[in-house]
């Protein structure tokens, strides 16, 4: 495959699938520069060009990576394409207009990122496909021969999959997971230092258990800890027998033990605490899983809960962009632009009075607290407190205002107030025009109408909840 350009119908990066060096860097950011600036990307909606993101610009890589991995320099490069694209629209200097970090946009979206793909993560999760084609088909022709996949992916592999050991042919002594899903490698790390390594990448179970044969690939002075972990290990392998069934491999977050490469991407979204969400399944006791521990370990770094709901509200996409944007306090409000040294009317577009930030022009404001409570009074909804506080917090009163049956639209009814409101301030912000609160509730009546008619279902049975 070396050398070849891969065919690309849509415009967008033409790679070169080699494993190119550093000094190929300038060819290939010349070409993958001029397509996108064909595209008139500042002319498209924040929101198309995120489609245009995950659809073209990442799609294009990730099928090279099916077949081989990219190097490290390509992936950062295609990344920085696709982030220019997607804030600017174009390709050259876009200092301070990144609203978000890369890194926040490439989580799945469940874990409040866009969902945009990480492409380290994602070559690994492909190079983490050879490995387990390789030890699970040995039909293929070229499963006997050496792979090359990086430590970190070998790590990930060894980490994710447990044996359960038949004849022992296919399973490693030392690194494979298959002592009650556990490998060697954590019950006894520092006795496997004594292990020369070529040994170990090789020595099978069907090999070591016969005569103890393992124990006589363990070579110099064995140390205290490791006489310790010796004699630990002696116990745990005593008891096994082997018998005429094949080695079965089973991938450790699939419900049912088969390799995808969704998964493992998922699973590598650990990536800031990788191998030590695992270590702690294995040496916890009960009532720990690995999907809980992996959930946790990411949640607990994001605790802004709207960023998800966002994305399961009834919404165009662009408005849904602009709420996660909001939530994050990404637009350039007053505050905002104070914080970054920009020259600032700090008052608020709507009433004049107070400062302006997301949360008081979403929220707080009593333009905004006006139009609150005379579209919730329309549909019969009497809204007793106030709104106030963060976004998020005054999502979580106005869900609260519904009977559990309307959520959904109460949800696309939010997400439409809040973005009526961004419109109104930017329209006095840039146009200086502005409308009458009358008028904006009259707007936001004709929008449910359409999104109704596009498909807003939920939406559609709280409106019709008056008749
Ligand atoms: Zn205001």
């Amino acid at each position: 495959m070396s050398g070849c350009a891969i065919p690309h119908p849509l415009p967008g990066i033409a790679l070169k699938h080699s494993k190119a060096s550093q000094n190929r860097s300038a060819t290939h950011d010349r070409r993958c520069r001029l397509p996108v600036a064909r595209l008139q990307g500042a002319l498209m909606a924040k929101s198309g060009r995120l489609i245009w993101v995950k659809s073209v610009l990442a799609a294009i890589p990730i099928y090279c990576m099916m077949a081989d991995g990219l190097p490290p320099w390509a992936r950062a490069e295609i990344d920085a394409v696709c982030r220019r694209f997607l804030w600017c629209g174009k390709d050259g200097d876009v200092r301070g207009r990144c609203m978000v970090a890369w890194k926040t946009c490439t989580r799945p979206k469940e874990l409040g990122g866009l969902g945009i793909p990480d492409f380290k993560l994602v070559n690994m999760a492909f190079e983490a496909k050879w490995l387990w084609l390789q030890s699970t088909d040995t039909s293929r022709a070229w499963s006997e021969l050496p792979l090359k996949q990086s430590v970190e992916a070998r790590d990930f592999f060894r980490a994710s999959t447990r044996t359960i050991v038949g004849n022992g042919r296919g399973t490693l002594f030392w690194l494979d997971s298959w002592i009650d899903g556990v490998s060697i490698r954590t019950l006894a790390p520092t006795l496997l230092k004594f292990v020369p390594k070529r040994i170990a990448n090789r020595l099978t179970v069907a090999e070591a258990l016969p005569d103890r044969h393992w124990v006589r690939t363990i070579g110099g002075g064995v140390t205290a800890p490791a006489t310790v972990e010796y004699l630990c290990l002696w116990h745990a392998v005593n008891g096994i027998t082997l018998n005429a069934n094949q080695d079965r491999m089973i991938w450790r977050w699939t419900s049912d033990g088969g390799f995808t490469v969704q998964s493992a991407y998922r699973a590598l979204h650990l990536d800031s605490h990788p191998i030590p969400g695992c270590v702690r399944v294995w040496t916890s006791d009960g009532g720990f899983t690995v999907q809980s521990a992996y959930r946790a370990l990411h949640l607990d770094s994001h605790p802004i809960p709207g960023c998800v709901r966002v994305w399961e509200v009834w919404a165009p996409l662009r408005v849904k962009l602009f709420l996660w944007l909001a939530i994050r306090r990404r637009q350039w409000t007053a505050d905002r632009r104070r914080r970054h040294g920009l020259d600032v009317h700090s008052a608020c577009y709507l009433c004049d009075q107070q400062d302006e930030t997301i949360d008081h022009i979403i929220v707080e404001c009593p333009f905004a607290r006006q139009l609150w409570v005379e579209v919730a009074a329309a549909l019969g909804c009497h809204i007793q407190e106030q709104p106030a506080g963060a976004i998020v917090d005054w999502w979580e009163t106005w869900r609260g205002l519904w009977p559990s049956k309307y959520a959904g639209g109460a949800d696309s009814l939010f997400v439409l107030i809040a973005w009526e409101l961004w419109k109104e301030r930017n329209a006095r912000c840039f146009r200086g025009a502005s409308t009458h609160l009358s008028a904006v509730k009259d707007t936001i009546k004709q929008q449910a109408e359409l999104w109704i008619f596009a498909g807003a279902k939920s939406l559609g049975r709280l409106v019709q909840r008056i008749g």
